[in-house]
């Protein structure tokens, strides 16, 4: 069996949390023929294990898409729980090790299974919806690295200002996804300081950028949000053209609405005309920004970025 569709393409979008990738996922999947699985890195544990709903507001296995690409992939409970161990290699933490281990060319048959299994899911889901483009959030620069070998993955690197994806870690945010008699305490979203939130921020793009290098097409939050029709055709061209088929045929198969799994809980809320989330430009503190500017001082100027986090404000409130 061939891992993917013949002609169909994934769409790995990597970088770090709170970059907008959840709205870059709901513009793509208004393309024909392009289909938004959400952050499929979270089947395993928040899918199949624990039961937490999709953006239909179904769990998993009752969801009309993923109870399907579940059935169809025929990953066991066994292999995820197996996968959600793998995946906890995958850890900040453990970076630099996975790093000496990428750079020495050393076979990881554990992280070999991973991959298969993450295939077994798209190969799946290319057959439950018909698309010819599949778009996964996942984000994770190792996990690209691994899936974006094969020539039908394409890693589309998003990334965003600094300063405003550290406001977005230091909100309080309901995940949204308690399950129902979860108890009266609503659960809420991981909180990162302006510090470690950029600090996280530089590893990750910088994670992204060593080991996936030109096999990136960057793509910048504040350029989605200006002018997201150029930037969606931009990315469907470069890594996702429409083949030789007949792409009337492309599309979702009998399968109504957004199936997005785990993410922003802004998922929930489906399709809104896009709006730039400019709240960070008066809502964070002059110490705040300082402290979220530091860390990212590396890569700040190679994404267009303001240095200055006064200059960084000003040009968030003009969108
Ligand atoms: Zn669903």
């Amino acid at each position: 069996m061939t891992a993917t569709a013949a002609d169909g393409s994934v769409l790995y979008v990597a970088g770090w949390g709170r970059s907008g990738s959840t709205l870059l996922a709901h513009l793509l999947s208004s393309v024909p023929g392009i289909v938004a699985l959400g952050e499929v890195r979270s089947l395993w544990d928040r899918g199949m294990l624990e039961g937490r709903p999709c953006s239909c507001g179904q769990p998993a296995d009752a969801c009309p898409l993923w109870s399907e690409v579940i059935r169809r992939s025929g990953i066991t409970r066994a292999e995820a729980e197996e996968a959600r161990a793998l995946h906890r290699r995958l850890r900040t933490r453990y970076f630099p090790r996975l790093a000496v281990r990428r750079l020495l060319g050393r076979r990881d048959p554990a992280m070999e299974r991973y991959v298969a299994c993450y295939r077994r899911v798209y190969a799946a889901a290319f057959e439950v919806t018909g698309a010819r483009a599949l778009v996964d959030i996942s984000k994770h620069p190792f996990e690209a690295d691994r899936l974006c070998r094969s020539p039908d993955v394409r890693a589309v690197h998003l990334v965003r200002d600094p300063r405003a994806v550290a406001f977005s870690w230091g909100r309080t945010k309901a995940t949204g996804e308690d399950p129902a008699g979860a108890g009266d305490a609503e659960e809420t979203m991981r909180r990162f300081g302006p510090l470690a939130a950029s600090a996280m921020w530089l590893v990750w793009n910088l994670a992204v950028e060593i080991l996936l290098g030109r096999r990136l097409h960057r793509v910048r939050y504040e350029d989605v949000v200006a002018a997201p029709e150029r930037v969606v055709s931009e990315i469907v061209d470069r890594a996702a053209p429409a083949g030789g088929g007949d792409q009337s045929q492309a599309g979702p198969v009998g399968i109504a609405g957004q199936h997005l799994l785990a993410g922003n809980p802004d998922r929930f809320r489906g399709m809104r005309p896009v709006q730039a989330d400019v709240e960070w430009a008066s809502g964070m503190s002059s110490a705040d920004a300082r402290l979220a500017t530091l860390p990212a001082l590396p890569l700040l100027a190679r994404y267009g970025y303001p240095l200055a986090p006064g200059r960084a404000r000003r040009r968030g409130w003009s969108g």
